[in-house]
């Protein structure tokens, strides 16, 4: 039985793969590398290069090897350039996800693991948010995610297909091994900025907005590390295949830290005080968002092991240290 990951060579879908390794399983990577990396598969994975939408692909992959699970990373997630091109993030995100659910529908797949995330709640009313809290997303992106949502939970009436949807917090961190972390270089995630100002990779960062009613006046946010992040999955995957019922749960640790409490952390673990800048708020930004996890404890028996702030800095810093001589060296 052999799992199809899609986005396995991105930054969650890496850990994943090395995640369902470590566990035995066989794993197939499907993966356009648009955003991810070549080097980021284990050599004994199949790497398959191609659009997670692409029909006759998906059914030449769901031919030669026994899919039973998917789990489906591969998407855009950048809200700002979702707001300047929805169209492209709902064909993306969305359509081609219609797409998937169709031959995986026809191929008689059973389980699907969907990569959903916290902008379905917008600006959320209460926190910490539990799964019932209304969905209100504010940007194309989490739309278009929130409609994959509504996909799975009507395909899995309609068919022999079961899901679970885990709406990721903030994702950061990287293996605790070493052997994947956040590569993307332009990325524009809090803790991935502030680890490059601290190695010098960038001259600086900026706080986007301080007069939020928090009580520091900065963002707060449930920073999840990548690796329970990826535990979550296999746990959902057991879940699945021990006949568990569909669900929706949110990954995150139930508490939050506030901007400028990460700030102040990297400065701690990496001992350089570089320069941080007060700047005004970035739009769609809610003042803070923290997960109700119990669903996940309980309804898949999801444990965190990694819920340390100080821990997912110095991994994300061991990572951007290795990077950094990767890209020098030209590998
Ligand atoms: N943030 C910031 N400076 C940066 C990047 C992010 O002040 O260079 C803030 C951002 O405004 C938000 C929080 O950090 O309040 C987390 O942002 P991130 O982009 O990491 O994740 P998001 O919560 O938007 O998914």
């Amino acid at each position: 039985m052999t799992i199809l990951v899609t986005g396995g060579a991105g930054y969650i879908g890496s850990h994943m793969t090395l995640e369902l390794l470590d566990a035995g399983e066989k794993v197939v990577v499907l993966d356009d590398l648009s955003t991810g990396f070549r080097w980021a598969v284990p050599e004994e994975v199949p790497l398959i290069v191609g659009d997670f939408g692409d029909a006759a692909l998906l059914r030449d992959i769901f031919a030669r090897h026994d899919v039973q699970s998917i789990i489906h990373f591969a998407a855009k997630i950048v809200v700002p350039e979702s707001v300047a091109d929805p169209l492209g993030y709902y064909s993306n995100n969305t359509a081609k996800a219609r797409a998937l659910l169709e031959a995986a529908v026809e191929a008689g797949v059973k389980r699907i693991i969907f990569s959903s995330t916290a902008a379905v709640y917008g600006d959320p009313e209460h926190n910490p948010v539990t799964e019932d809290e209304s969905l209100k997303p504010v940007s194309p992106y989490g739309r278009s995610k929130l409609m994959v949502e509504w996909m799975l939970e009507d395909v899995s009436r309609a068919h022999d297909l079961a899901y679970v949807a885990l709406r990721y917090f903030n994702v950061a961190g990287a293996d605790p091994k070493g052997r994947s972390g956040q590569s993307t270089p332009k990325a524009t995630h809090l803790i991935k900025v502030a680890v490059q100002a601290a190695l010098g990779l960038r001259p600086g960062m900026q706080v986007f907005g301080t007069d939020y009613p928090t009580p520091d006046g900065t963002c707060l946010r449930d920073y999840i590390h990548v690796t329970d992040l990826a535990r979550a999955h296999l746990d959902a995957l057991r879940h699945l295949r021990g006949g568990g019922e569909s669900l929706v749960c949110n990954c995150g640790y139930a508490h939050g830290f506030s901007v400028l409490e990460v700030i102040e952390t990297v400065k701690r673990v990496s001992g350089v005080d570089f320069p941080v800048e007060f700047a005004g708020r970035r739009p769609g930004d809610p003042a803070a968002i923290v997960a109700a996890n119990d669903r996940i404890r309980s309804r898949l028996g999801w444990t965190p092991r990694h819920d340390d702030l100080e821990t997912i800095v110095r991994q994300a810093l061991d990572w951007e240290r290795k990077l950094a001589v990767r890209n020098e060296s030209g590998a």
